[in-house]
């Protein structure tokens, strides 16, 4: 399609607005005004196609119909979504775009006249996007399915899986191949839709629900290359570019999150993971002993310590204790006692959830510390105060090989003097396993749920 200069100019407005968002969303203290750039982004590339459609009514008034629908809900899902549930929020609406982008290729295709055979370009965009666009569509909503609890959340699996999903595979090639030799039309591109859709379920199937964000990130990359497949498909610049932005950023947080877990991307892919083997958790009437403490007790070790790094985790997201959490090192900071955060990547149920949830408390950023840049300041700390955390400080993974987090970099919460845990009782973290540090006499447990246990202990350094 030939494009009018000043359309061409706002795309590339958008697609600059794209990256300049992405690039200020890789910094906590800039992510807020990213998220809004880019969407100002959003907002030009959907207004100037609204200004190609013009001069065909029915186009025009579709797009409006599909805006005054889309909008609302989009709006509100995003306002009432609970933080715990952000990663089903992202599956659905990677797999709406991964659906949408497999139909808008289809559209395109069909309307090709019949006594005119489609490009070579075309024929590829549109075979990329639609199997690319249907696996993000049905793995996304097997993820959804998964996260909302509505199906099993552990790793379904059945002899000969991988075969079979390897046979669906080169299926889908051969079809392919005849769709874009024109050997097949329509029919074979309906087929690789069917068949995509049939992979997009099967890969998803074998993988855990807890370790889905991974899955999510990757399938997100899958929708953001199958929007610029039809980028080619429609001529449209932007499509191109925000699609392969996307492509890149998911394919990258992928790589990213599966090294804080301590997995190759092809153990992500192929090994059926998630796979968990629950260990045997010695519960408080099993045989090891564990040192509990009162949060007066606790609160007086505080006060009196000169350095304290907070380990959150995912239980300070399920307590909301993040503005009490902050209370404490305020009021800890007030005595003259230094106090860090320790971010664990793979910390909490998704990508960021402890920099999220700190930001919202107005936690300083520079508060905030990497897990590479904190690891060597646990020899010097008087406490580790591990708030909900479990898996990201267990040394499992350092020393037991065979077990599910061996392998994954932990947070070195152990070389603290003294390390207090703070949780409702001896039950494992997402791993499923027992962790050793939960019984070194170094370790003092305070139980309870973690908004309560911190009020305590404000509470108790204000008195100490
Ligand atoms: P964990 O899941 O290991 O542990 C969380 C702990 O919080 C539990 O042991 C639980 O113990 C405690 N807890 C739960 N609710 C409360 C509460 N209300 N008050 C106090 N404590 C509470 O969390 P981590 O953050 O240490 O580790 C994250 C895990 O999630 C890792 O294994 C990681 O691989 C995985 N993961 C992370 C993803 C990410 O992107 N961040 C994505 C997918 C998986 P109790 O029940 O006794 O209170």
């Amino acid at each position: 399609m030939h494009l009018a200069p000043y359309i061409v100019l706002l795309y590339l407005l958008a697609a600059v607005l794209f990256i300049v968002g992405l690039h200020q969303l890789s910094s906590p203290k800039h992510a807020r005004s990213g998220n809004l750039v880019a969407a100002l982004g959003a907002l030009i590339a959907v207004g100037t196609t609204i200004d190609l459609l013009h001069h065909s009514t029915l186009d025009l008034v579709l797009l409006v119909v599909a805006i005054v629908i889309g909008a609302p809900v989009g709006a509100v899902a995003a306002r009432a979504v609970k933080m715990t549930a952000m990663p089903q929020m992202v599956a659905s609406f990677n797999g709406v775009g991964g659906g949408a982008a497999a139909l808008v290729a289809i559209v395109e295709f069909l309307r090709v006249p019949a006594h005119s055979s489609p490009s070579l370009v075309l024929s590829i965009s549109v075979v990329f996007a639609v199997v690319i666009g249907a696996i993000s569509f049905a793995g996304s909503a097997i993820a959804y399915t998964k996260l909302q609890e509505l199906m099993r959340g552990t790793p379904i699996t059945y002899p000969g899986q991988q075969p079979v999903n390897g046979a669906v595979a080169a299926a889908i090639v051969v079809l392919g191949v005849l769709v874009v030799v024109g050997t097949l039309s329509s029919l074979g591109l309906w087929l690789l839709l069917l068949l995509a859709l049939v992979l997009g379920v099967a890969f998803v199937l074998p993988i855990g629900g807890a370790d889905m964000p991974v899955v999510i990130s990757l399938l997100n990359a899958f929708t953001g290359l199958a929007v610029a497949g039809d980028g080619f498909v429609v001529g449209n610049p932007v499509l191109i570019v925000g699609g392969t932005l996307v492509g890149a950023s998911g394919t990258f947080l992928t790589k990213m999150m599966s090294d804080a877990m301590g997995r190759s991307l092809g153990n992500l892919l192929f090994g059926a993971f998630g796979k968990i083997q629950v260990s045997e958790a010695a519960g408080p009437g099993g045989a090891k002993s564990v040192r509990s403490g009162s949060a007066e007790d606790i609160g007086t070790l505080l006060a009196y310590s000169q350095r304290v790094i907070i380990v959150p985790g995912y239980g300070l997201a399920v307590a909301q204790a993040q503005h009490v959490a902050r209370e404490l090192a305020d009021v800890l900071e007030k005595r003259g006692v230094t106090v860090d955060y320790a971010i664990h990547p793979v910390a909490g149920r998704m990508p960021g959830h402890m920099n999220v949830l700190l930001a919202e408390a107005n936690v300083p950023y520079e508060q905030l510390k990497d897990m590479d840049e904190i690891n060597d300041a646990f020899k010097t700390a008087d406490v580790a105060l591990v708030v909900g955390a479990n898996d990201v400080v267990n040394p499992a993974a350092r020393n037991s090989p065979g077990s599910p987090i061996y392998g994954m970099p932990i947070l070195n919460a152990d070389e603290a003097h003294n390390i207090v845990f703070m949780k409702r009782s001896m039950r494992p973290g997402f791993a499923g396993i027992d962790n050793e540090l939960l019984y070194d006499p170094k370790t003092i447990m305070l139980f309870g749920d973690a908004k309560d246990s911190l009020t305590k202990l404000v509470a108790a350094v204000k008195a100490a």
